[in-house]
Protein backbone atom coordinates (compact mmCIF):
# COMPACT_ATOMS: atom_id res chain seq x y z
CA UNK A 1 0.00 0.00 0.00
CA UNK A 2 1.02 3.38 -0.62
CA UNK A 3 2.87 5.67 2.17
CA UNK A 4 0.31 7.62 3.65
CA UNK A 5 2.29 10.55 4.63
CA UNK A 6 5.58 11.68 3.35
CA UNK A 7 7.06 12.76 6.72
CA UNK A 8 4.97 11.12 9.30
CA UNK A 9 7.13 12.29 11.88
CA UNK A 10 6.48 15.44 11.20
CA UNK A 11 3.17 15.45 9.74
CA UNK A 12 1.83 13.24 13.06
CA UNK A 13 3.54 15.00 15.57
CA UNK A 14 2.23 15.57 19.23
CA UNK A 15 1.22 19.16 19.33
CA UNK A 16 3.71 19.64 22.41
CA UNK A 17 6.74 18.15 20.57
CA UNK A 18 5.28 20.35 17.83
CA UNK A 19 5.65 23.42 19.93
CA UNK A 20 9.02 22.79 21.02
CA UNK A 21 10.23 22.47 17.90
CA UNK A 22 8.61 26.15 16.55
CA UNK A 23 10.43 27.71 19.50
CA UNK A 24 13.74 26.32 19.22
CA UNK A 25 13.77 27.48 15.53
CA UNK A 26 11.81 30.56 16.01
CA UNK A 27 14.68 31.43 18.93
CA UNK A 28 17.26 30.99 16.38
CA UNK A 29 15.24 33.02 13.31
CA UNK A 30 15.01 35.73 15.22
CA UNK A 31 18.60 35.69 16.24
CA UNK A 32 19.29 35.51 12.52
CA UNK A 33 17.67 37.78 11.33
CA UNK A 34 18.09 40.59 13.95
CA UNK A 35 22.08 39.55 12.55
CA UNK A 36 21.61 39.80 9.21
CA UNK A 37 18.40 41.84 7.89
CA UNK A 38 18.90 45.49 9.42
CA UNK A 39 15.39 46.54 8.31
CA UNK A 40 13.81 43.99 10.57
CA UNK A 41 16.20 44.43 13.32
CA UNK A 42 15.46 48.86 12.77
CA UNK A 43 11.32 47.29 13.19
CA UNK A 44 12.48 45.39 16.21
CA UNK A 45 14.05 48.10 18.33
CA UNK A 46 11.05 50.64 17.30
CA UNK A 47 9.45 48.21 19.29
CA UNK A 48 11.21 47.98 21.88
CA UNK A 49 12.37 44.26 20.95
CA UNK A 50 16.05 42.34 21.12
CA UNK A 51 16.40 38.74 20.30
CA UNK A 52 16.75 38.34 24.57
CA UNK A 53 12.71 38.96 24.50
CA UNK A 54 12.16 36.22 22.50
CA UNK A 55 12.62 32.91 24.50
CA UNK A 56 9.50 30.59 22.78
CA UNK A 57 6.70 30.50 20.59
CA UNK A 58 4.83 32.36 23.87
CA UNK A 59 6.62 35.43 22.48
CA UNK A 60 5.90 35.34 19.03
CA UNK A 61 3.18 38.32 19.74
CA UNK A 62 6.35 40.41 20.69
CA UNK A 63 7.16 40.95 17.41
CA UNK A 64 6.88 43.60 14.74
CA UNK A 65 4.67 42.43 11.89
CA UNK A 66 5.54 42.55 8.33
CA UNK A 67 3.70 44.00 5.22
CA UNK A 68 3.51 44.13 1.59
CA UNK A 69 4.37 47.45 2.18
CA UNK A 70 7.58 46.43 3.53
CA UNK A 71 8.53 44.56 0.86
CA UNK A 72 7.80 47.82 -1.35
CA UNK A 73 10.14 49.93 0.67
CA UNK A 74 12.57 46.73 0.85
CA UNK A 75 12.62 45.74 -2.68
CA UNK A 76 14.72 44.07 -4.11
CA UNK A 77 17.42 43.08 -1.63
CA UNK A 78 16.05 45.22 1.76
CA UNK A 79 14.95 41.53 3.52
CA UNK A 80 17.90 39.29 2.16
CA UNK A 81 19.39 37.46 5.33
CA UNK A 82 22.30 35.50 3.68
CA UNK A 83 25.10 36.42 1.13
CA UNK A 84 23.56 36.56 -2.48
CA UNK A 85 26.04 34.34 -3.28
CA UNK A 86 24.51 31.76 -0.90
CA UNK A 87 20.83 31.89 -3.10
CA UNK A 88 20.41 29.40 -5.69
CA UNK A 89 16.74 31.00 -6.76
CA UNK A 90 14.79 33.86 -7.39
CA UNK A 91 10.84 33.77 -7.64
CA UNK A 92 8.12 36.57 -7.94
CA UNK A 93 4.59 36.81 -7.13
CA UNK A 94 2.02 36.82 -10.00
CA UNK A 95 1.58 40.73 -9.39
CA UNK A 96 -1.95 40.13 -8.82
CA UNK A 97 -1.96 42.81 -6.21
CA UNK A 98 0.45 45.72 -7.31
CA UNK A 99 4.15 45.48 -7.25
CA UNK A 100 5.88 42.22 -8.00
CA UNK A 101 7.79 40.66 -4.77
CA UNK A 102 10.72 38.92 -5.41
CA UNK A 103 11.72 36.29 -3.00
CA UNK A 104 15.44 34.63 -2.68
CA UNK A 105 15.67 30.98 -2.43
CA UNK A 106 19.16 29.00 -0.66
CA UNK A 107 19.30 25.32 -1.66
CA UNK A 108 18.45 24.35 1.62
CA UNK A 109 15.24 26.97 1.45
CA UNK A 110 14.34 25.07 -2.28
CA UNK A 111 14.42 21.79 -0.73
CA UNK A 112 12.24 22.79 2.15
CA UNK A 113 9.57 24.29 -0.05
CA UNK A 114 9.95 20.66 -2.22
CA UNK A 115 9.12 18.68 0.35
CA UNK A 116 5.87 20.87 1.80
CA UNK A 117 5.16 20.13 -1.51
CA UNK A 118 5.73 16.56 -1.67
CA UNK A 119 3.68 16.27 1.24
CA UNK A 120 0.77 17.41 -0.66
CA UNK A 121 1.04 15.15 -3.19
CA UNK A 122 1.54 12.16 -1.08
CA UNK A 123 -1.62 13.41 0.76
CA UNK A 124 -3.46 13.50 -2.46
CA UNK A 125 -2.47 10.04 -3.43
CA UNK A 126 0.56 10.38 -4.97
CA UNK A 127 2.87 7.67 -5.04
CA UNK A 128 6.20 7.07 -7.59
CA UNK A 129 4.25 5.42 -9.55
CA UNK A 130 2.15 8.60 -10.40
CA UNK A 131 2.25 10.91 -13.80
CA UNK A 132 2.07 14.25 -12.64
CA UNK A 133 1.05 17.02 -15.34
CA UNK A 134 2.31 20.31 -14.11
CA UNK A 135 -0.29 23.22 -15.71
CA UNK A 136 1.10 25.70 -12.95
CA UNK A 137 2.80 28.62 -15.17
CA UNK A 138 6.37 27.36 -15.23
CA UNK A 139 8.65 30.67 -14.85
CA UNK A 140 8.97 32.90 -11.90
CA UNK A 141 5.39 32.22 -10.60
CA UNK A 142 5.86 29.87 -7.80
CA UNK A 143 3.15 27.40 -9.13
CA UNK A 144 4.99 26.05 -12.03
CA UNK A 145 8.21 25.18 -9.70
CA UNK A 146 6.95 24.46 -6.71
CA UNK A 147 4.81 21.36 -8.11
CA UNK A 148 7.53 20.39 -10.05
CA UNK A 149 9.83 20.26 -7.12
CA UNK A 150 7.49 18.29 -5.25
CA UNK A 151 7.06 15.71 -7.80
CA UNK A 152 10.55 14.92 -8.18
CA UNK A 153 10.82 14.36 -4.51
CA UNK A 154 8.13 11.79 -4.24
CA UNK A 155 10.06 10.66 -7.38
CA UNK A 156 6.40 10.84 -9.77
CA UNK A 157 6.84 10.93 -13.79
CA UNK A 158 6.43 15.12 -14.07
CA UNK A 159 5.16 16.39 -17.23
CA UNK A 160 6.32 19.81 -16.88
CA UNK A 161 3.70 21.19 -19.26
CA UNK A 162 3.25 24.54 -18.14
CA UNK A 163 -0.36 26.52 -18.39
CA UNK A 164 -1.93 27.01 -21.99
CA UNK A 165 -2.69 25.17 -25.03
CA UNK A 166 -5.55 23.37 -23.17
CA UNK A 167 -5.85 20.80 -25.99
CA UNK A 168 -2.88 19.83 -26.10
CA UNK A 169 -2.81 19.27 -21.71
CA UNK A 170 -5.24 16.89 -22.81
CA UNK A 171 -3.83 14.65 -25.51
CA UNK A 172 -0.81 14.33 -23.36
CA UNK A 173 -2.97 13.91 -20.36
CA UNK A 174 -4.31 10.99 -22.50
CA UNK A 175 -1.36 9.74 -24.27
CA UNK A 176 1.10 9.85 -21.38
CA UNK A 177 -1.98 8.61 -18.63
CA UNK A 178 -1.30 11.69 -16.74
CA UNK A 179 -3.08 10.67 -12.75
CA UNK A 180 -2.26 13.64 -10.98
CA UNK A 181 -3.29 17.11 -12.38
CA UNK A 182 -1.84 20.41 -10.81
CA UNK A 183 -3.02 24.11 -11.94
CA UNK A 184 -5.46 26.37 -10.91
CA UNK A 185 -8.85 25.83 -10.26
CA UNK A 186 -10.40 27.82 -12.36
CA UNK A 187 -7.53 26.53 -14.90
CA UNK A 188 -8.86 23.15 -13.94
CA UNK A 189 -12.36 23.98 -14.88
CA UNK A 190 -11.27 25.09 -18.45
CA UNK A 191 -9.42 22.02 -19.23
CA UNK A 192 -12.82 20.02 -17.72
CA UNK A 193 -14.88 22.58 -19.81
CA UNK A 194 -12.79 21.12 -22.83
CA UNK A 195 -12.50 17.75 -22.35
CA UNK A 196 -16.37 17.69 -22.75
CA UNK A 197 -16.00 19.87 -25.93
CA UNK A 198 -13.51 17.47 -27.80
CA UNK A 199 -16.29 14.94 -27.12
CA UNK A 200 -14.42 12.69 -24.57
CA UNK A 201 -15.42 11.61 -20.69
CA UNK A 202 -13.69 11.10 -17.44
CA UNK A 203 -13.60 7.49 -18.72
CA UNK A 204 -11.20 8.31 -21.50
CA UNK A 205 -8.12 9.76 -19.19
CA UNK A 206 -6.30 8.02 -16.08
CA UNK A 207 -6.53 11.30 -13.91
CA UNK A 208 -7.41 10.30 -9.99
CA UNK A 209 -6.40 13.52 -8.49
CA UNK A 210 -6.19 17.19 -8.75
CA UNK A 211 -3.59 19.96 -6.66
CA UNK A 212 -5.50 22.98 -6.91
CA UNK A 213 -4.76 26.53 -5.65
CA UNK A 214 -3.27 30.55 -6.02
CA UNK A 215 -6.90 31.35 -6.25
CA UNK A 216 -9.47 31.07 -3.43
CA UNK A 217 -12.41 28.30 -5.01
CA UNK A 218 -15.45 27.67 -3.38
CA UNK A 219 -16.94 24.13 -2.13
CA UNK A 220 -19.58 24.36 -5.24
CA UNK A 221 -16.55 24.90 -7.60
CA UNK A 222 -14.68 21.72 -5.93
CA UNK A 223 -17.41 19.27 -7.09
CA UNK A 224 -18.15 20.52 -10.22
CA UNK A 225 -14.12 19.71 -11.06
CA UNK A 226 -14.65 16.91 -9.72
CA UNK A 227 -17.19 15.59 -11.10
CA UNK A 228 -15.80 16.89 -15.22
CA UNK A 229 -12.61 15.11 -14.48
CA UNK A 230 -13.64 12.23 -12.73
CA UNK A 231 -11.00 12.88 -9.72
CA UNK A 232 -10.62 14.13 -5.96
CA UNK A 233 -9.34 17.90 -5.97
CA UNK A 234 -7.69 19.15 -3.10
CA UNK A 235 -6.47 22.29 -2.26
CA UNK A 236 -3.30 23.62 -1.58
CA UNK A 237 -2.15 27.09 -0.32
CA UNK A 238 1.06 29.38 -0.18
CA UNK A 239 2.22 32.37 -1.52
CA UNK A 240 5.89 33.63 -3.13
CA UNK A 241 6.65 35.06 0.53
CA UNK A 242 6.98 32.29 1.76
CA UNK A 243 8.31 30.05 -0.70
CA UNK A 244 4.68 29.54 -2.37
CA UNK A 245 2.64 26.72 -2.88
CA UNK A 246 2.89 23.88 -0.32
CA UNK A 247 2.68 26.40 2.77
CA UNK A 248 -0.79 23.98 3.78
CA UNK A 249 -2.19 21.17 1.80
CA UNK A 250 -5.38 19.51 1.87
CA UNK A 251 -5.90 15.81 2.98
CA UNK A 252 -8.24 13.12 2.29
CA UNK A 253 -10.87 14.48 4.60
CA UNK A 254 -10.63 17.55 2.41
CA UNK A 255 -12.27 20.03 5.07
CA UNK A 256 -9.40 22.61 4.88
CA UNK A 257 -5.47 22.75 4.66
CA UNK A 258 -3.17 20.87 7.44
CA UNK A 259 -0.20 24.14 7.92
CA UNK A 260 3.43 22.78 7.72
CA UNK A 261 3.88 24.64 11.08
CA UNK A 262 7.62 23.01 11.44
CA UNK A 263 8.52 25.96 8.84
CA UNK A 264 5.42 28.28 9.52
CA UNK A 265 3.75 29.48 12.28
CA UNK A 266 0.69 30.48 11.62
CA UNK A 267 -1.35 33.57 13.63
CA UNK A 268 -5.22 34.83 12.82
CA UNK A 269 -5.57 38.73 13.48
CA UNK A 270 -7.70 41.60 13.82
CA UNK A 271 -6.70 43.67 10.52
CA UNK A 272 -7.84 46.75 12.00
CA UNK A 273 -6.67 46.37 15.67
CA UNK A 274 -3.57 44.33 14.68
CA UNK A 275 -4.79 41.63 18.43
CA UNK A 276 -3.84 38.25 17.73
CA UNK A 277 -7.14 36.45 17.86
CA UNK A 278 -7.57 32.94 19.49
CA UNK A 279 -8.24 29.84 17.39
CA UNK A 280 -11.83 29.58 15.64
CA UNK A 281 -12.06 33.23 14.65
CA UNK A 282 -11.97 34.50 11.17
CA UNK A 283 -9.39 37.30 10.53
CA UNK A 284 -5.91 37.89 8.87
CA UNK A 285 -3.26 35.03 8.30
CA UNK A 286 -0.14 35.84 9.18
CA UNK A 287 3.37 33.43 8.80
CA UNK A 288 6.71 33.92 10.95
CA UNK A 289 8.76 31.68 8.52
CA UNK A 290 11.19 29.24 10.86
CA UNK A 291 13.00 27.66 8.78
CA UNK A 292 13.81 29.91 5.77
CA UNK A 293 17.57 31.06 5.13
CA UNK A 294 17.53 33.57 2.45
CA UNK A 295 14.28 35.42 2.91
CA UNK A 296 12.76 34.52 6.68
CA UNK A 297 9.83 36.82 6.99
CA UNK A 298 8.05 36.75 10.43
CA UNK A 299 4.88 37.90 11.18
CA UNK A 300 4.18 38.43 7.20
CA UNK A 301 0.48 39.83 7.11
CA UNK A 302 -0.85 38.08 3.72
CA UNK A 303 -3.83 39.72 3.71
CA UNK A 304 -5.77 36.48 3.26
CA UNK A 305 -8.93 36.00 5.42
CA UNK A 306 -9.31 33.05 7.07
CA UNK A 307 -10.31 30.49 9.79
CA UNK A 308 -7.33 28.53 11.83
CA UNK A 309 -8.96 24.93 13.86
CA UNK A 310 -6.66 22.47 15.69
CA UNK A 311 -9.73 20.46 15.47
CA UNK A 312 -8.55 16.29 15.00
CA UNK A 313 -8.42 15.26 11.40
CA UNK A 314 -9.29 12.02 10.68
CA UNK A 315 -6.11 11.62 8.19
CA UNK A 316 -4.33 11.81 11.70
CA UNK A 317 -2.12 14.59 10.83
CA UNK A 318 -1.86 16.58 13.67
CA UNK A 319 -1.01 19.79 12.06
CA UNK A 320 -3.19 22.79 12.33
CA UNK A 321 -5.99 23.63 9.49
CA UNK A 322 -6.67 26.34 7.82
CA UNK A 323 -9.99 26.56 6.06
CA UNK A 324 -10.18 27.56 2.58
CA UNK A 325 -9.30 31.87 2.25
CA UNK A 326 -12.61 33.53 1.81
CA UNK A 327 -10.31 35.38 -0.44
CA UNK A 328 -7.54 38.34 0.42
CA UNK A 329 -8.46 41.54 2.22
CA UNK A 330 -7.71 43.51 -0.86
CA UNK A 331 -9.92 41.23 -2.88
CA UNK A 332 -13.19 42.23 -0.72
CA UNK A 333 -15.02 45.02 -2.56
CA UNK A 334 -16.81 47.18 -0.77
CA UNK A 335 -19.98 48.00 -2.97
CA UNK A 336 -22.33 51.01 -1.60
CA UNK A 337 -20.47 50.40 1.60
CA UNK A 338 -21.40 46.50 1.96
CA UNK A 339 -18.35 44.10 2.27
CA UNK A 340 -18.85 41.51 -0.58
CA UNK A 341 -16.08 38.71 -1.44
CA UNK A 342 -16.30 37.26 -5.12
CA UNK A 343 -16.43 33.91 -3.57
CA UNK A 344 -19.61 34.54 -1.78
CA UNK A 345 -21.07 35.49 -5.56
CA UNK A 346 -19.55 31.83 -6.89
CA UNK A 347 -21.69 30.11 -4.27
CA UNK A 348 -24.89 31.30 -5.32
CA UNK A 349 -23.97 30.86 -8.34
CA UNK A 350 -22.62 27.51 -8.69
CA UNK A 351 -24.86 26.08 -5.48
CA UNK A 352 -27.80 27.42 -6.24
CA UNK A 353 -28.13 27.76 -9.79
CA UNK A 354 -26.09 25.09 -11.42
CA UNK A 355 -24.00 28.21 -13.22
CA UNK A 356 -20.59 27.09 -14.69
CA UNK A 357 -17.74 28.97 -12.84
CA UNK A 358 -17.37 31.50 -15.68
CA UNK A 359 -18.85 34.69 -14.24
CA UNK A 360 -17.27 38.31 -13.78
CA UNK A 361 -17.99 41.01 -11.15
CA UNK A 362 -18.46 44.62 -12.68
CA UNK A 363 -18.42 47.60 -10.56
CA UNK A 364 -18.12 51.12 -11.30
CA UNK A 365 -19.50 54.76 -10.16
CA UNK A 366 -21.87 56.44 -12.06
CA UNK A 367 -21.37 60.58 -10.04
CA UNK A 368 -21.37 58.94 -6.84
CA UNK A 369 -23.32 55.96 -6.62
CA UNK A 370 -21.47 52.22 -7.32
CA UNK A 371 -23.11 50.08 -9.55
CA UNK A 372 -22.57 46.51 -9.17
CA UNK A 373 -23.57 44.03 -12.08
CA UNK A 374 -22.75 40.36 -12.56
CA UNK A 375 -22.35 39.00 -15.89
CA UNK A 376 -23.15 34.98 -15.63
CA UNK A 377 -22.62 32.54 -18.62
CA UNK A 378 -25.65 31.13 -19.19
CA UNK A 379 -26.08 27.06 -19.02
CA UNK A 380 -28.66 24.85 -20.00
CA UNK A 381 -28.94 23.40 -16.39
CA UNK A 382 -29.68 26.49 -15.15
CA UNK A 383 -33.28 25.69 -16.14
CA UNK A 384 -35.64 23.21 -14.33
CA UNK A 385 -39.20 23.17 -13.55
CA UNK A 386 -39.64 26.55 -11.98
CA UNK A 387 -37.03 28.67 -13.69
CA UNK A 388 -38.02 28.62 -17.20
CA UNK A 389 -37.05 31.52 -19.09
CA UNK A 390 -34.30 34.18 -18.64
CA UNK A 391 -36.19 36.94 -17.35
CA UNK A 392 -37.59 33.97 -14.39
CA UNK A 393 -33.76 33.12 -13.95
CA UNK A 394 -32.32 36.90 -13.42
CA UNK A 395 -35.13 37.60 -11.22
CA UNK A 396 -33.96 34.50 -9.13
CA UNK A 397 -30.59 35.64 -9.26
CA UNK A 398 -30.76 38.80 -8.23
CA UNK A 399 -33.21 38.13 -5.36
CA UNK A 400 -30.37 35.63 -3.92
CA UNK A 401 -27.80 38.07 -4.03
CA UNK A 402 -29.89 40.75 -2.33
CA UNK A 403 -30.03 37.99 0.08
CA UNK A 404 -26.76 36.87 0.74
CA UNK A 405 -25.13 40.43 0.64
CA UNK A 406 -27.80 42.79 1.10
CA UNK A 407 -27.22 45.22 -1.84
CA UNK A 408 -28.68 44.30 -5.21
CA UNK A 409 -26.58 43.68 -8.38
CA UNK A 410 -27.88 44.13 -11.57
CA UNK A 411 -27.61 40.24 -13.49
CA UNK A 412 -26.79 39.82 -16.86
CA UNK A 413 -27.01 36.70 -18.35
CA UNK A 414 -24.54 36.04 -21.41
CA UNK A 415 -24.10 33.70 -24.19
CA UNK A 416 -21.87 30.17 -23.46
CA UNK A 417 -18.34 31.17 -23.96
CA UNK A 418 -18.19 34.44 -23.87
CA UNK A 419 -16.70 34.90 -20.71
CA UNK A 420 -12.42 35.12 -20.91
CA UNK A 421 -10.99 31.22 -19.56
CA UNK A 422 -8.63 31.32 -17.39
CA UNK A 423 -5.18 29.46 -17.86
CA UNK A 424 -3.69 31.27 -14.51
CA UNK A 425 -5.46 32.75 -12.01
CA UNK A 426 -8.49 33.88 -12.89
CA UNK A 427 -10.03 37.74 -12.73
CA UNK A 428 -13.07 38.01 -11.52
CA UNK A 429 -13.63 41.70 -11.23
CA UNK A 430 -13.40 44.47 -12.79
CA UNK A 431 -13.47 47.39 -10.80
CA UNK A 432 -13.57 50.40 -13.03
CA UNK A 433 -14.00 52.84 -9.80
CA UNK A 434 -10.49 52.39 -9.39
CA UNK A 435 -9.33 53.97 -13.02
CA UNK A 436 -10.92 57.23 -11.66
P1 LIG B 1 0.06 37.39 -6.08
O1 LIG B 1 -0.10 38.13 -4.80
O2 LIG B 1 0.65 38.19 -7.15
O3 LIG B 1 -1.16 36.63 -6.51
P2 LIG B 1 1.26 34.83 -5.37
O4 LIG B 1 1.31 34.09 -6.64
O5 LIG B 1 2.37 34.65 -4.41
O6 LIG B 1 1.17 36.33 -5.70
O7 LIG B 1 -0.14 34.47 -4.67
C1 LIG B 1 -0.33 34.23 -3.31
C2 LIG B 1 -1.75 34.49 -2.97
O8 LIG B 1 -2.63 33.65 -3.74
C3 LIG B 1 -2.11 34.18 -1.54
O9 LIG B 1 -1.77 35.23 -0.67
C4 LIG B 1 -3.61 33.99 -1.64
O10 LIG B 1 -4.30 35.21 -1.66
C5 LIG B 1 -3.78 33.33 -2.97
N1 LIG B 1 -3.89 31.88 -2.80
C6 LIG B 1 -2.90 30.97 -2.93
N2 LIG B 1 -3.38 29.71 -2.73
C7 LIG B 1 -4.68 29.84 -2.44
C8 LIG B 1 -5.73 28.90 -2.12
N3 LIG B 1 -5.52 27.60 -2.09
N4 LIG B 1 -6.96 29.42 -1.86
C9 LIG B 1 -7.18 30.74 -1.89
N5 LIG B 1 -6.25 31.66 -2.20
C10 LIG B 1 -5.01 31.22 -2.47
ZN1 LIG C 1 -6.18 15.74 7.62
Amino acid sequence: MAAKYWNEKIECMELSEMQKLQSERLVKQVTHVWDNVPYYRKKMEEKGVTPDDIKGIEDLYKLPFLSKADLRDAYPYGLLATPLTDCVRIQSTSGTTGKRVVSFYTQNDVDMWEDCVARSIVAAGGTKDDVVQVAYGYGLFTGGAGLHGGSHKVGCLTLPMSSGNTERQIQFMQDLGSTILCCTPSYAAYIGETLHEMGLTPDDIKLKSGIFGAEPWTEEMRQQIEASLGIKAYDIYGLTETSGPGVAFECEEQSGMHINEDNFIAEIIDPDTLEVLPEGSKGELVFTSITKEAFPLLRYRTRDICVLSRKKCSCGRTLIKMAKPMGRSDDMLIIKGVNVFPSQIETVLLKNFKATPNYQIIVDRVGTTDTFEIKVELSDDMFSDTVKDISTLEKKLSAEIVQILGIKAKITLVEPKSIPRSEGKAVRVIDRRKLV
